[in-house]
C-alpha cells in the first residue's frame, strides 16, 4: 500500500455557503468568468447566489454559458479565448462535471498558450487561473480532482488532462442546488460517485486513507439507494429530502477525493467508449459495467471484492449486479462489432494499467457482452 494524500482544495459546506463567504472571492482575482451549462445554473439558484456574492464584494463578472454535456475541446478553447479577450483573472465553474471540467481547461488555456496537440501531454508551464467551483450534481467529484475530461474527436474517446494545476482553489457545496435534479440524473450521477469509490479501492494506488474515504462514500450512497428504488417504482421525481441530497453530495465529494489519489480503473476505461459512441450518460455507462467488473475481481481477488461488498452490506457481487440492473432499467443494444471495437480501445488505456485486476482484451469483450445481456 502507498501512503500519499494530496488534495489542496478548500471545501466549504452548508446552506448559503456561497453568499456567507463572499470575501473568499477577493483572494482569487479582480474579474470573474462564470462557466456554466445552458440552463441548470440559472434555474437552480446557484448562478444567482454566485452573482450576489460577487456583487457584495464589488467583483465584476462575465458569463460563459455554452458548456454542453461531455464538453468538447473546441468549447474550452472558445471559453479561454473569451476569458482572455475580456481580461478575466479567475474562473467560477457552476454545474455538473461538464462545466466544472470545462472550467478547469479554460483556466489553464486562458493562463498560457497551449496548442491542441499538446493539451493532454502535461508539457507546459505552471500557470493557471485560480478557480472556485460549485457542483450542482452529486457524482463526478470534479470539484476536488485534478482532472479535466474532454471529448477528444481525434482519439474518438474521452481524454483527461491530469495536472495538479487543475485542483480548484475553493469549492462550495450547497445541496439545495441539487434538490430538483431529475431522477435519472440523480441515479446516474450517484452511480458515477459509487464507481469512483469502488474503483479507488480497486486501484494499484489505493491507500489506507483513500480506502477510508471510499468506504464512507459507498455507505452514504447505499443509504440513499432504497429511496431511489422507491422513486423508480412510484414514478416520482421528489423522493429525496435535503438531508439525502446532502449525503449524496458529500459522498460524491469524498469519492472525488479518492480518485484524486488513485485515478479510475477498468470501469471508466470501458465506459468512455459507451459515452463517446453511444451517447450513454457517463454515470450510467459506469453502472452498466461495474457489476461485471466486480464479479471478475471477486474471482481473482476475493478478499478485495469482499471488502467493497461488505461496505455495501452484500456478500456476493451478484447481489450488487442485481441492484444495479434495478437502478438502470432497460439496457441499450450493443452489436458484436461495437464490442470488438470498444474492447480494443479500452484495453490500451492507462486506466487498465492502474487496476489491481487487469482485464485482458478478451475479459473486456466478455464483460461488455454480459453487461448488455437482456
Ligand atoms: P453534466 O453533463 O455536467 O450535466 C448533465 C445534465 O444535468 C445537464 O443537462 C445539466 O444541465 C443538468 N444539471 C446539472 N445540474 C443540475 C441541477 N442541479 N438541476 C437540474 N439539472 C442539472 O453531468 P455530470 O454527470 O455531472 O458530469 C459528467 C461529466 O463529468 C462527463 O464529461 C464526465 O466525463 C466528467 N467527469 C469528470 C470527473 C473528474 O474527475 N473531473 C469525474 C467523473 C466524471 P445544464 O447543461 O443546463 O447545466
Ligand atoms: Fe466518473
Amino acid at each position: 500500500m502507498k501512503n500519499k494524500y494530496y488534495m489542496p482544495t478548500r471545501v466549504i459546506i452548508g446552506d448559503d455557503c456561497i453568499t456567507k463567504n463572499s470575501e473568499l472571492f477577493l483572494a482569487l482575482g479582480k474579474k470573474a468568468l462564470l462557466v456554466t451549462g445552458a440552463q441548470s445554473a440559472k434555474r437552480n439558484g446557484s448562478e444567482k447566489d454566485v452573482k450576489t456574492a460577487l456583487e457584495a464584494v464589488d467583483i465584476p463578472y462575465l458569463v460563459f454559458d455554452k458548456v454542453m454535456s461531455n464538453p468538447t475541446i473546441a468549447c474550452v478553447y472558445e471559453g479561454a479565448a473569451f476569458a482572455k479577450e475580456n481580461g478575466v483573472d479567475f474562473i467560477i465553474a457552476i454545474g455538473g462535471g461538464s462545466p466544472m471540467d470545462a472550467g478547469k481547461a479554460i483556466a489553464l488555456l486562458a493562463a498560457q498558450d497551449i496548442e491542441e496537440g499538446n493539451l493532454f501531454s502535461g508539457n507546459y508551464g505552471n500557470k493557471v487561473l485560480p478557480m472556485a467551483f460549485v457542483p450542482t450534481t452529486a457524482g463526478t467529484g470534479s470539484e476536488v480532482t485534478q482532472y479535466s475530461i474532454l471529448t477528444n474527436d481525434k482519439a474518438q474517446t474521452k481524454t483527461s488532462i491530469a495536472s495538479d494545476l487543475l485542483f480548484p482553489t475553493v469549492t462550495f457545496l450547497d445541496a439545495k442546488y441539487t434538490e430538483h435534479l431529475g431522477l435519472s440524473t440523480t441515479i446516474n450521477t450517484a452511480i458515477d460517485a459509487l464507481s469512483h469509490a469502488v474503483e479507488g479501492m480497486l486501484s494499484v494506488k489505493a491507500s489506507s486513507v483513500s480506502n477510508a474515504l471510499a468506504v464512507a462514500s459507498i455507505r452514504m450512497i447505499m443509504n440513499c439507494v432504497p429511496n431511489m428504488l422507491q422513486a423508480l417504482q412510484s414514478g416520482s421525481e421528489r423522493v429525496f429530502n435535503l438531508k439525502q441530497r446532502e449525503q449524496l453530495l458529500q459522498a460524491s465529494l469524498m469519492a472525488g477525493m479518492v480518485i484524486a489519489q488513485t485515478g479510475t480503473t477498468a470501469v471508466h476505461a470501458m465506459g468512455y467508449s459507451l459515452t463517446y459512441f453511444k451517447h450513454i450518460d457517463h454515470g450510467r455507462a459506469n453502472g452498466l459495467l461495474l457489476g461485471e467488473y466486480l464479479k471478475l475481481v471477486e474471482k481473482v481477488e476475493p478478499d478485495l471484492a469482499g471488502r467493497i461488498l461488505a461496505a455495501m452490506n452484500f456478500s456476493e457481487a451478484e447481489q450488487f449486479q442485481v441492484l444495479l440492473s434495478q437502478l438502470l432499467g432497460e439496457k441499450e443494444e450493443i452489436s458484436s462489432a461495437e464490442i470488438e471495437q470498444y474492447s480494443k480501445q479500452a484495453s490500451q488505456t492507462k486506466n487498465i494499467a492502474n487496476s489491481v485486476v487487469k482485464p485482458t482484451e478478451e475479459d473486456i469483450k466478455t464483460m461488455l457482452t454480459l453487461s448488455f445481456a437482456k
